[in-house]
């Protein structure tokens, strides 16, 4: 089974289609989404037919659920909430019920996968995998081989061995029977690793080896969206720096 691994379109639909196309190539048997279709960019309501078109599993994200009314905007940071107030205006009435729908965690039993958007300890609370602490207590919270992950833009591959120690690997693994791992597949529309290029993952579970892939797209186009649609300036640059 071939699994592409998406998450943190952050309605950015030139970026979103970008990684569709090379999606058609890779031609994956699934597509999973690991949520925050919406926030920070210009076209919610395209992003989310999209996503409901291509997507075989859909997971919410904070920002998603923020736009329903379900996370308290009071802690995001003033251009995100900025962004989330204008999309809340954007949204129809079916967009809003799609997005009540999503769930927090899905899994492919069969092929030992989890999927959470934040953190498989406490999905809900939208927290950060920072420090090794956080990575050990989280591999504790789902008994899978390979857990799936978005939220912090950055990709990274977190491997475990039996013996609970860490390896820190970049963009490619081979999925070992001696390890268990934590993948963050990085953001489609706001990466913030500093290359500012779509990250997406696929996952082959026949050859065993899972890619972080990055591919470039026309951020000036998005950014001009942006400028049209008054977002905030500092939303709008960061899309040139990927960060
Ligand atoms: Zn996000």
């Amino acid at each position: 089974m071939r699994y592409a691994i998406i998450s943190d379109v952050h309605s950015n639909l030139e970026a979103f289609k970008v990684v569709l196309f090379e999606l058609e190539r890779e031609s994956p048997d699934q597509i999973i989404f690991l949520g925050d279709i919406i926030g920070y960019g210009p076209d919610p309501n395209e992003c989310i037919k999209e996503i409901r078109e291509v997507a075989d599993m859909a997971l919410v994200g904070n920002h998603d659920h923020a736009a329903i009314g379900r996370t308290d905007i009071a802690y995001f940071n003033p251009y995100a909430r900025d962004a989330i107030e204008w999309t809340m205006e954007q949204l129809t009435n079916g967009e809003k019920a799609y997005l009540s729908e999503l769930p927090l965690t899905g899994e492919f039993t069969s092929d030992d996968i989890f999927l959470v958007h934040a953190t498989p300890k406490r999905p809900q609370d939208w927290n950060y995998i920072f420090t090794l602490e956080d990575v050990l207590e989280n591999f504790e919270y789902f008994n899978q081989r390979v857990c799936f992950i978005g939220h912090s833009h950055v990709p990274v591959i977190i491997a475990m061995d039996n013996s609970g120690r860490i390896d820190i690997l970049k963009d490619e693994a081979t999925i070992g029977k001696d390890y268990r791992y934590i993948i963050n597949v990085g953001s489609v529309g706001q990466p913030r690793d500093g290359n500012p290029d779509a990250s997406y993952a696929i996952y082959d579970t026949e050859d065993s080896i899972v890619k972080i892939k990055r591919v470039s797209y026309n951020y000036h186009k998005t950014q001009e969206k942006m400028k049209r649609a008054g977002l905030p300036y500092y939303l709008i640059e960061r899309l040139a720096r990927g960060h």
